[in-house]
Formats: structure tokens, sequence, C-alpha cells
């Protein structure tokens, strides 16, 4: 029998998954949400789920150790992709990365006149390359959470963030200026496994396919 192990974060990725993995006949024994199991067995006897932080779901798929894994576009740019088929866009934790400043912060003409702005992010890849692309001069500092306080307390003039109601961007009297690019939920594969195991994963990728169309069908995106 082959052996399947998926690796995907709780919270919103597994909420959102959850239906999915349904539609393609995986049910996790355990809620993630309340267990402290980090490795769920399902109701198939070879499939297992490993709960990891999201930003650590293409790693463990890079390197085999979990064949198949669900993960936010935002951790695979800043990942980079290495070792991993991205065949499925599953159209769950949905949001868009976005430049944000305080609502009182002329970005526009910080643009024009070709200011250095500071920039303090979590994604700083995607924040390099975008501003790289427009031709600005930034600095860039590494933060790891809570990026909407740091225009705030005068640690940068701007922030690239992820946004999807803008609430949590009003309460804090930022403004978004600039889309960076839309987010959304992906099936990574480990390209070996893929190979190697692909008689088993074949029927799991298309199983989900069929459940994100039903999904669509059902209730369109907005
Ligand atoms: P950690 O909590 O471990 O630091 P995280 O904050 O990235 O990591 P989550 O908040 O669970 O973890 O986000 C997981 C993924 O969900 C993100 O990588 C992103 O793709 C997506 N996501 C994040 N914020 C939103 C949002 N506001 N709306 C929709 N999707 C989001
Ligand atoms: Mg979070």
């Amino acid at each position: 029998m082959t052996r399947i192990t998926i690796a995907l974060s709780k919270g919103r990725i597994f909420d959102d998954t959850a239906p999915l993995l349904k539609g393609a006949g995986i049910v996790a024994l355990d809620d993630p949400d309340t267990s402290r199991k980090l490795i769920l067995a399902t109701n198939r006897d070879n499939v297992r789920l490993i709960i990891v932080r999201a930003s650590d779901v293409p790693t463990y798929v890079q390197y085999g150790a979990a064949d198949l894994g669900i993960a936010g576009k935002d951790v695979l740019l800043e990942h980079g992709g290495a070792g991993l088929y991205q065949p499925l866009d599953l159209n769950i934790a949905c949001c868009r990365m976005m430049v944000a400043v305080r609502d009182d912060f002329d970005y526009e003409s910080a643009v024009r006149r070709g200011a250095r702005v500071r920039v303090a992010t979590k994604y700083l890849q995607t924040a390099r390359e975008h501003f790289a692309e427009k031709g600005m001069h930034v600095d860039l500092i590494k933060l790891y959470g809570s990026m909407e306080l740091a225009p705030l307390v005068g640690l940068a003039d701007a922030i690239v963030d992820l946004v999807s109601s803008g609430n949590t961007l009003k309460a804090n009297h930022l403004k978004a200026v600039e889309e960076i690019i839309p987010i959304s939920a992906r099936l990574i594969i480990n390209q070996a496994a893929l190979k190697l195991k692909r008689e088993t994963i074949q029927p799991m990728l298309d199983a989900f396919s069929t459940a994100i169309s039903n999904k669509l069908i059902a209730q369109p995106a907005q």
C-alpha cells in the first residue's frame, strides 16, 4: 500500500481545505484546532495529515517528508518553489498582497520624488522584486508579524502585507496604495513523489480538481 502524507497548517488553511479533502474522500479523525497531535490519521489507512507552520509547508514537501501540501501563494513566493509541482489553485484562503501606508502618508509623491522608502514586511522576496520592478529604492525591514504596527511607531513608511477585508488596515489608520499580487492557496506536490507514487497521487489530484470545480459552481468567486 502506498502511503501518502499531506502537510498543511491549522486555522484558515485547514478549515478551507477540509471540505476539499472531504470531496476527495479524505476526512481527518481529529480536529487540529482542538487536538494537540501534529500527525493526524484519516479515514483512509494510507493517508495521514501533518500539521506544520504555514511557512514551513513547502519545506516539508520539498524534502519529501510530505508528498503533498497546501500552501498560500505568498508562502510559495518566499520559498521559491524548488522541488515542487504546483498543479492546482485551490481558490481558498484568498486575499491580496498589498503595499500599505499611514493614511496621512503621500505615497504617490514619495514614488514620484524617488524618495527612499522604508518598508517593513514578512515577505522580503516578494517585496524586493516588486519595488525593483518599479525601479524604487527601498530599505526592507524583516518582521515576523503585526506589520500594521510598523508605520504607526516610525519603524517604516510602508508595509507589504496580506489584505482581505481591509478592516485591520482601517482600524490602524492605514491605507492600501498598491496591489502586488492576488493570493490563494495552492496544492503542492513533491516532484519525486509524483513520479514514484503517481498511481496513488493522480486520482487524488483528479478528485481535488472535481471538488474545486463543484465548489466554484456552487459558489462562484466574487
Ligand atoms: P503563522 O500564524 O504561523 O505565523 P500565518 O499567519 O501566515 O503563519 P495563517 O494566518 O494561518 O498563518 O495564514 C495561512 C495562509 O492563509 C497565508 O499564507 C495566506 O496564504 C492566507 N491568508 C493569510 N491572511 C489571510 C487573510 N486575511 N485572508 C485570507 N487568506 C489569508
Ligand atoms: Mg496569521
